[in-house]
């Protein structure tokens, strides 16, 4: 018999994070029904419900640890998104720690795999002689910022965003220095600082498992792989997202099934992005002025844009909209409070774009249902990943912010009808349904598919089958 394999996985706090991680280990245990996968997660404050529903489907070969809760009220005032998450889970390192001893001191733990916020839970790998691995759940171009910021950090002197030349990472699409991620933005910050830290601290794992696939960066992936020259194993096993599940009364979808094939723009911010109210008022007016059909996830305004990512707000967003947009619109629009089943919108055939804050799973999903984009970065690393997708692949279109960092109506109506019906938009469906038919073979028989089986097997052999 098959003896079995035992891995564990750390997470870090908040829905995006945790799924695509969580996900990887399904596609793991799918494919070898031997391994077992203890996922410790930690979180901030009370776990969402979107989080405790999505670990409820998890099949018996993975089991979920919750961590007890860190409470907001100990941070300091003002911390970015990115120094909450990290924040958390260094707070919780002695718990992670108390959890691994106890699992390896009953099963012998073959790896551990953190998050890549989670750095500094791979240190406890060698006391527990297991191998370590980050999963890195953005693209191949942002590990890339990662592993080179040391380097980037000696050589440029200043802020990044007053570079005048473009920042060229190998492989990738060149890139200015104020679309870089928003911790990088004030160098003598201590959210820079940590930064730093952690990308210095990559290099300690023995893998990165990448949420990306080969034929969407092909050249950041290659030229990574050279950087690293074996020192690192790469292990690109993407496009990993969130299943849809079945939402046969939901009544975004009963109202898609009503609208022409590729006729609607899903706008939505991911699992936590808001608006300000000025930014609302012009966003309803600009999906007004396109004449377009559109459905909204729409959230309580609020001027910090991960406003939501940890906390709901209890208000009813439609209350925040445009005197009279709702009936005006209303054989055009649908504007959901929210929380949307994204996967199954994005899926649908009424579906013929996304206006999307670029976070990394959204534009994994609108990849895989091939929807070209119109990119809103907010924040975190999402203006990198809007570059890549307007000027690197060409699958979308990118409005322009004014001084205020406001995207007018005008602006916002011009770019909508430029993807939903001009001949732009046309070329990038196309582009996005090849790059779609990629994704699928990458995850059923090609790249990524692969990668997994490799590392499996690696896993499998060191235990000794
Ligand atoms: N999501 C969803 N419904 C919503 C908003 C978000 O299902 O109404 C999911 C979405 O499908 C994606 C995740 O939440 O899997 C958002 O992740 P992403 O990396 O795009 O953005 P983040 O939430 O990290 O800003």
């Amino acid at each position: 018999m098959e003896k079995t394999v035992h891995i564990a996985v750390v997470s870090c706090p908040g829905f995006s994070h945790l799924v695509p991680i969580v996900e990887f280990t399904k596609r793991l245990v799918k494919l070898h029904p031997n391994f077992h996968v203890t996922c410790i997660v930690p979180s901030l404050g009370s776990t969402p419900e979107s989080s405790i529903t999505y670990l409820k489907t998890l099949p018996s070969n993975i089991e979920t640890i919750f961590l007890p809760p860190i409470s907001k009220e100990q941070f300091p005032q003002g911390l970015h998104l990115g120094q909450q998450i990290q924040l958390t889970v260094t707070l919780s390192l002695p718990s992670i720690h108390e959890v691994l001893r106890s699992l390896s001191s009953k099963v012998r733990l073959t790896a551990l795999v953190a998050d890549a916020f989670a750095f500094q839970v791979l240190e406890f790998a060698k006391e527990l002689h297991a191998l370590s691995y980050f999963y890195c759940p953005g693209s191949a171009m942002v590990l890339s910022l990662n592993l080179h910021l040391p380097k980037l950090h000696e050589e440029v002197s200043g802020e990044f965003k007053d570079l005048a030349e473009p920042i060229k990472l190998p492989g990738c699409v060149p890139l200015l220095g104020a679309d870089l991620p928003a911790l990088t933005q004030n160098r003598s910050s201590e959210a820079y600082k940590s930064l730093l830290e952690r990308a210095k601290a990559m290099v300690i794992a023995d893998g990165i498992i990448m949420n990306t696939f080969l034929e969407m960066e092909p050249g950041a992936i290659r030229a990574l792989e050279e950087s690293v020259n074996g020192k690192i194993k790469l292990y690109p096993v993407g496009p990993i997202t969130q299943k849809g599940s079945n939402n046969e009364d939901d009544a975004c979808l009963r109202w898609l099934d009503k609208q022409p094939p590729c006729s609607v723009l899903y706008v939505s911010f991911g699992s936590g992005g808001t608006l300000s109210q000025h930014q609302i008022d012009e966003l309803a007016l600009g999906l007004e002025l396109s004449g377009q059909r559109f459905l909204w996830v729409l959230r309580a305004p609020s001027n910090r844009p991960s406003a939501a990512y940890f906390e709901t707000a209890d208000q009813d967003p439609l209350q925040f909209l445009p005197e009279g947009f709702l009936e005006r619109t209303k054989e055009k629009g649908f504007v959901v409070a929210s929380w949307a089943p994204q996967v199954q919108i994005l899926g649908h055939s009424s579906i013929g774009g996304f206006l999307s804050h670029c976070g990394w799973n959204s534009t994994l999903e609108s990849v895989q249902e091939g929807v070209p984009l119109i990119t809103w970065p907010l924040f975190a690393e999402q203006r990198m990943n809007a570059v890549m997708l307007s000027e690197g692949l060409k699958v979308a279109l990118r409005p322009r912010f004014n001084e205020d960092g406001i995207v007018e109506k005008e602006e916002i109506g011009k770019v909508i009808k430029c993807l939903m019906k001009g001949e732009i938009g046309k070329g990038m469906r196309e582009k996005m349904r090849t790059l779609k038919d990629f994704s699928a073979h990458a995850l059923n028989d090609g790249s990524s598919k692969q990668n997994l089986l490799q590392l499996a097997s690696e896993w499998e052999n060191l235990s000794g089958n």
